[in-house]
């Protein structure tokens, strides 16, 4: 695969990157062995850039991929791990916090330095200036030597934007795919409402004329979109400003397509076997406590006439991010 470099900082990443939150606890629950096995297979077929976050709690399973690595294959460890670039974010919104989410992080995959670390989901503009504290904790970060480069992920076009300016902000890892799936914006009137794929293609677009290494999620609008997998990445893939797509990999066959398509290799009517994927609710267990229609970044899920949380799948895009919010674990991905 061809390598890219993320916008003005140096970094070589490859086209494709894998999102590791699929092996983890709230989607495929893998143990850490078989998922560390995913992760090795991505880094030794040439994938070099993984995406985590403190939320995910898939560091172990980073740190066991890179023992397989330097166990079972000497002779390409050194290799790999020297251009490996991981990158992690945390949801804190104040200094102490993100700065104890960059220590923990450090320390739990055993690195003095990660490549790339995040404001995790930012929600537009507004949350962005909220969560000063947390920029301020990066800028220190970097300058520590903790961190080679810091910004945001963000469902936000208005975030985007607003990182795109920002002189303290390297990378930028957004949300955007062909059918505009979970893209959101705050607007004029302080409304946060969806947003097309055309004003985030151009956010995009800006940040990267402003050096700004630009990552993409969601490519696939969470499953959604899947049946219809080359179409969907020959979208982000010829987007101006887009150096790497990012996708949740949770099988070797994952790695294997995604590799497939960014060699060119790929037939134009592949159909995936991910297509099936939905959240649901157990009714059972749900205490109808809330707290996920909070997490939910895309209004997905109500509460129903019996008093418990339900998912409205014609705006559910899968991402997965209710599921750790829950407090009896009645969140599900199958
Ligand atoms: S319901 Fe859950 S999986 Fe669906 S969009 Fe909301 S947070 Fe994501
Ligand atoms: S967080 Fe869990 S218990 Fe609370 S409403 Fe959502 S599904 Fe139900």
């Amino acid at each position: 695969m061809q390598m890219s470099t993320l916008g003005a900082t140096g970094i070589n990443v490859s086209p494709v990157g894998m999102g590791v939150l699929t092996i983890g606890k709230t989607q495929l629950k893998l143990s850490i062995e078989d998922g560390a096995e995913v992760i090795a297979h991505a880094l030794l077929s040439g994938i070099n850039f993984l995406d985590t976050a403190q939320y995910y709690e898939t560091y172990p399973y980073i740190r066991e991929a890179l023992n397989i690595i330097e166990t079972c294959f000497p002779d390409s460890s050194e290799e790999i791990i020297k251009n490996l670039v991981i990158s992690s974010k945390s949801l804190c919104s104040d200094y102490d916090g993100m700065m104890e989410a960059i220590d923990a992080c450090l320390e739990e995959l055993g690195l003095e330095q990660i490549e790339i670390f995040l404001m995790h989901e930012v929600r537009g503009r507004y949350d962005y200036e909220l969560r000063f504290g947390a920029l301020n904790a990066l800028i220190d970060a970097k300058k520590a030597g903790k961190v080679k480069t810091i910004g945001i992920s963000t469902h936000h076009i208005d975030a985007v934007l607003k990182a795109a300016v920002d002189p303290n902000i390297d990378v930028i890892f957004p949300l955007i795919n062909i059918h505009s799936l979970g893209i959101r914006i705050v607007d004029a009137d302080s409304i946060d409402k969806f947003g097309t794929k055309e004003a985030m293609a151009a956010a995009i677009e800006s940040a990267h004329k402003n050096s700004k290494g630009v990552f993409i999620m969601k490519a696939f609008g969470g499953g959604n979109i899947a049946k219809d997998y080359v179409e969907a990445l020959d979208y982000v893939s010829y987007l101006n400003g887009v150096d790497s797509v990012m996708i949740g990999m949770g099988e070797t066959s994952d790695v294997d397509e995604a590799i497939a398509y960014f060699e060119g290799r790929l037939p134009d009517d592949f159909m995936p076997n991910v297509a099936h994927k939905k959240i649901r609710i157990d009714q059972g267990d749900c205490e109808g406590c809330g707290s996920c229609l909070i997490r939910c970044p895309n209004k997905a899920i109500y509460i129903n006439k019996d008093g418990k949380a339900d998912v409205n799948y014609d705006v559910c895009i899968t991402c997965g991010y209710c599921a750790p919010a829950c407090p009896v674990r009645a969140i599900i991905m199958f």
